[in-house]
């Protein structure tokens, strides 16, 4: 049944007991021709682009609890493609041309919010490295501008322009904004179930059934899948899943923190990051103010964070919006994030032939996921990476030829 305004109405007479479910929870069967690891929003994303784009049906992904319950449910759910390096803002733009049609083609509404996205400028120096990067998205063919203080005044009407941290001016992406997490999982979850992939949650894939270098099975919690090529989206925990594969990856885990206040009224119409208190800030629809900031440094599969970071980003946040220091916390989480040395994605073959990895995103793959899962599906079909993911392989770190997103990714490295 689509999602629209008859079926709502009819709906909503019937007292909403006639909606289908989503997607069907079916039992493993023995074989597929390709096995997806992990139920994020980057493997969901990659069923449905296989299914859709290469016909690949006979498919399964696998996730070791619920579908969204790693980082694609625990992000603070910004989105933009302000990338520096003409590689890498081909596919952070990919990412958000599809996002805008995403609602429509998934028919389910994943409350696209573009609302624009302001990085403060509080020095020269940083006004000095936002027109370098202004110029070079525009070489790109990527939006993006320099707005003067006066401007971000208007924009932000709550926020200290002449506190501790002066505010010269900002950065812009008026394409960039925010979007709601869950929904992108479980749109793209239904349209993959539509076309016949079989998810499988609550599913763990404990090892490998390994014959001339290639993968012949999965082992898992619920039993033992034969299949023909594997494609893994694991974020946090690829090295884990590489272990299993006999191959070691260029990737730290980390605990990412995110926390929001109690609801408030609309006070804040944009996402704003400042580079120099060290948080960024957006408004969700039911009010909260949603905040995150820099990395748990040390190395951890926790899934939780330290107070001192907690700390840190409130006090950031106060700095910026002083009036925020009535408002109460009321919850914070953590994800773990998969730090690659370059900060840019690992996208491609690894070293094991029928094995195909998507990871590295760090600290923000939300944005990137539609893009993400077409390139994945692309070399799950194809064998060969294509030639957008082709500059993210592996080999990058043997042939040093880094793509150093570090600044691009914003204050959290
Ligand atoms: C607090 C926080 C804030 C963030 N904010 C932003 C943001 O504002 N914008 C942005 O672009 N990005 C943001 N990110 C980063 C973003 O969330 C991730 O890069 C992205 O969600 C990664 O998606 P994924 O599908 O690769 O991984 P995940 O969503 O983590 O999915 C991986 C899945 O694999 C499963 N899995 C792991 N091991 C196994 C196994 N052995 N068997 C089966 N399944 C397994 C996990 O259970 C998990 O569900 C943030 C991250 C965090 C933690």
């Amino acid at each position: 049944m689509n999602y629209n305004v008859f079926n709502l109405l009819w709906q909503g007479i019937k007292g909403h007991n006639g909606w289908p479910q989503a997607w069907r929870s079916p039992e493993p069967k023995t074989r597929y021709d390709a096995v997806i690891v992990g139920g994020g929003g980057h493997g969901l994303a990659t069923a449905y682009y296989l299914a859709r784009e290469y016909g690949m049906t006979n498919i399964a992904l696998l996730e070791k609890g619920w579908l969204g319950g790693g980082n694609t449910g625990r992000n603070t759910t910004n989105v933009r493609s302000d990338y520096m390096f003409p590689e890498s803002a081909a596919v952070y733009d990919m990412a958000l041309r599809l996002y805008e049609g995403l609602g429509k083609d998934l028919n389910y509404n994943i409350m696209l919010s573009q609302r624009g996205w302001l990085t403060l400028i509080h020095d020269q120096h940083q006004m000095e490295s936002a027109r370098h990067k202004a110029n070079w998205l525009q070489c790109n063919g990527v939006d993006g501008e320099i707005i003067g203080a006066d401007k971000v005044r208007e924009m932000l009407p709550g926020m200290e322009m002449n506190g501790r941290y002066p505010v010269r001016g900002a950065f812009l992406q008026k394409r960039g904004g925010t979007i709601r997490h869950d929904a992108v999982a479980w749109g793209y979850a239904r349209a993959a179930d539509r076309l016949g992939v079989d998810i499988i949650q609550n599913c763990e894939v404990q090892g490998f059934d390994m014959a001339d270098g290639k993968i012949v099975a999965v082992n898992t919690s619920r039993g033992r899948i034969e299949t023909d090529r594997v494609g893994v989206a694991t974020a946090g925990h690829s090295g884990v899943i590489a272990e299993m594969a006999g191959f070691r990856l260029p990737i730290t885990s980390h605990c990412l923190q995110a926390m929001v206040s109690e609801p408030v009224k609309p006070f804040l119409n944009h996402v704003v990051i400042s580079p120099g208190t060290g948080v960024y800030i957006n408004q969700t629809q039911k009010g909260e103010m949603v905040m995150g900031g820099v990395l748990d440094l040390y190395h951890s599969y926790g899934q939780r964070g330290t107070f001192p970071t907690i700390e840190k980003v409130i006090t950031s946040a106060v700095e910026m919006f002083p009036t925020f220091s009535q408002m109460r916390l009321m919850r914070h989480w953590a994800g773990i994030v998969d730090i690659s040395p370059d900060s840019s994605p690992i996208l491609g073959q690894t070293p094991v032939e029928n094995m195909f990895i998507n990871c590295g995103w760090g600290t923000g793959g939300f944005k990137a996921i539609p893009a993400g899962g077409y390139l994945l599906a692309h070399c799950i079909a194809k064998g060969s990476p294509h030639e957008l993911a082709a500059p993210f392989g592996l080999n990058r770190f043997r042939e040093n030829r880094l793509i150093d997103e570090g600044a691009a990714a914003g204050i959290a490295h």
